[in-house]
């Protein structure tokens, strides 16, 4: 099994979110990707934050219909912050060694990685996928890594990739980045401004419904 995980606060999940999660399952040829929205999420505001069971509901709509595309609930069903490291653990251990568990996160996202519980952990437990934009050449990624993850990661041109002698590999994929945050998305909503086209309609209804955002 070629797993794809990709965690996010999905504050609303948006198109930019989608498409990534549709390129990189392409590009990586894996079975499924699961959509995770944290139930707690460490690092945000919580203020702001839509209850978690709507957050899901948002993706499960979201991706209805989407093959291979699918919503992960495991971050609510535990107790506790969100964090990364047990959910790579719990699939670890859910569909053996035999898989592989690929990461999937934006360069914003692993930009911030060292502030993850046990961050180092990961990397020996699933391959990170860390996304840019088409034309950007993740700068500065290389010495992010050496400096924060490990010395022993060595770049491979060919398969733009960073291999390291005992732990996963990290992965560069650029990928179509729609200009789409869900921050946006919030601002748009509180000003009573339309978001239609930047979120999938049944989304887009689930705000209007529960007014979300405002
Ligand atoms: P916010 O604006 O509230 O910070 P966000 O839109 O960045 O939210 P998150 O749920 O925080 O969304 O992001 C989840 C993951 O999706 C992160 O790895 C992030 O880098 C990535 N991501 C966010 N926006 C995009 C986008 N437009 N295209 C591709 N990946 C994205």
């Amino acid at each position: 099994m070629r797993l794809g995980l990709f965690g996010g606060t999905f504050n609303p999940i948006h198109f930019g979110h989608l498409r990534a999660a549709v390129e990189v399952r392409e590009a990586f040829e894996l079975d499924k990707v699961l959509l995770i929205p944290s139930a707690r999420p460490p690092h945000k505001d919580a203020d702001d934050v839509a209850d978690a069971l709507d957050r899901l509901e948002m993706v499960r709509v979201a991706v209805e219909g989407v093959p291979s595309l699918e919503a992960s609930d495991i971050e609510l069903a535990r107790a506790g912050p969100s964090y990364t490291i047990e959910t790579l653990r719990y699939f670890q251990n859910h569909f053996g060694a035999e898989s592989a568990i690929h990461f999937i996160v934006g360069q914003d996202a692993f930009s911030e990685i060292t502030t993850w519980k046990s961050y180092q952990q990961l990397f020996a437990t699933a391959h990170f996928v860390v996304m840019a934009r088409p034309g950007s050449r993740l700068k500065g990624l290389e010495g992010f890594i050496h400096s924060h993850i490990s010395r022993d990661y060595q770049y491979e041109p060919a398969s733009n990739r960073y291999v390291h002698p005992r732990w996963s590999c990290i992965f560069c994929v650029n990928i179509t980045h729609l200009d789409i945050s869900a921050t946006q998305i919030r601002e748009l909503t509180r000003q009573g401004r339309s978001i239609r086209f930047l979120v999938p309609e049944p989304v887009e209804d689930i705000i209007v419904k529960k007014a979300f955002y405002r």
